[in-house]
């Protein structure tokens, strides 16, 4: 098989690329975007490969979540989106996905004219869909269960309950990084004027967001007093975390939790002040299907590592366009 995904979650692309995770037998690791479930074995990469490749936005990415140090253990090398490397007889090029900033979809070109391809993390609208031979997809939302059929308007609610938050005192808002800068970028579009107060790491995030082009509104450390000052007060004020921290800060006061694990509205209270928003940066079901169906591979492997509906999706793919379909690895 020209692709496959390994039991330590690399997913193999020709002869040469290991994709998202380490695998000894590649001399190239490509690292598609900075979340934490692709970056997997990254210090042995770094240690053992002759190449690592990422978009420059990753690589600024990895080097505020990582520390300054971490990338430079091994040999990085940036490529542009449809920028394309020759290793040996293959061809490697990066494609856009939407997911978070820096985040690509990786096109291998082998010797015989196969197009190999992995689309990483995506959401289908922003996505550009190329037509393909072998198609490594990603399964998160990979059940005809995770359906949503409301996506326009989530970012309108998103900012009206924020704006409703606000006439109350602090809104907490707790995500992902590159999503948590996504809604920033939103509430400041929206005109959110109030001050967003953010730990370190995130406003580090945030710079990297902003030096590729985010506009993010004014951020202020939570150290600083003046945050300090307008929590304590519960002050109108935006205050983000990442989702990981949601026990640590802001308990019983106005808190928005914002997570593509939500179905069936777009807006949930879970319980008094607390909100689920369903802003998602991955397709729903019904989006990798239409990736498939546009990009029309001959054999499809759907993403059994990470976390998701791998072995649901292999088989309505399969039953919905004949072709072969295989979710690996085998569990
Ligand atoms: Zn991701």
């Amino acid at each position: 098989m020209k692709a496959t995904i390994t039991h330590k979650g690399a997913i193999i692309l020709g002869k040469y690329v290991a994709c998202d995770a380490f695998d000894e037998s590649k001399p190239l690791r490509v690292v598609t975007h900075a979340h934490a479930d692709h970056t997997i074995g990254l210090q042995q990469s770094l240690r053992a490969c002759e190449k690592i490749l990422m978009t420059k936005a990753t690589k600024d990415l990895i080097d505020v979540i990582k520390g300054p140090l971490f990338l430079m253990g091994g040999y990085v090398e940036t490529l542009d989106y449809s920028k394309t490397l020759q290793h040996g007889e293959e061809r490697i090029t990066f494609l856009p996905a939407d997911h978070i900033l820096g985040a690509a979809q990786v096109l291998v070109e082998d010797a015989e004219g196969t197009r190999i391809i992995y689309t990483g993390d995506f959401k289908v609208d922003g996505t550009h869909v190329v037509d393909t031979d072998v198609l490594v997809i990603e399964a998160t939302y990979g059940s005809p269960t995770c359906r949503r059929s409301f996506d326009k308007d989530v970012k309108d609610l998103l900012v009206s309950l924020v704006d409703e938050g606000l006439k109350k005192g602090t809104v907490y808002v707790f995500s992902y990084h590159g999503k948590l800068q996504e809604i920033m970028q939103l509430l400041h579009e929206r005109d959110v004027n109030s001050p967003f107060v953010v730990p370190e790491k995130v406003f580090h995030v945030s710079r990297a967001c902003e030096l590729h082009g985010m506009r993010l509104g004014r951020l202020i450390l939570s150290e600083d007093r003046e945050a300090k000052e307008l929590i304590e007060r519960n002050a109108p004020c935006v205050a983000f975390y990442h989702m990981n921290a949601r026990r640590k800060f802001g308990q019983g006061l106005f808190r928005v939790y914002v997570s593509g694990w939500e179905f069936d509205s777009p807006c949930r209270e879970i319980a008094n002040k607390e909100y689920v928003v369903a802003l998602s940066d991955h397709s729903d079901f019904e989006g990798l299907i239409e990736y498939v169906r546009r990009s029309k591979p001959k054999l499809v492997i759907t993403d059994n590592f990470r976390f998701g509906h791998a072995e649901t999706l292999a088989r309505e793919i399969h039953k919905r366009f004949g072709f072969s379909a295989v979710a690996l690895p085998r569990r």
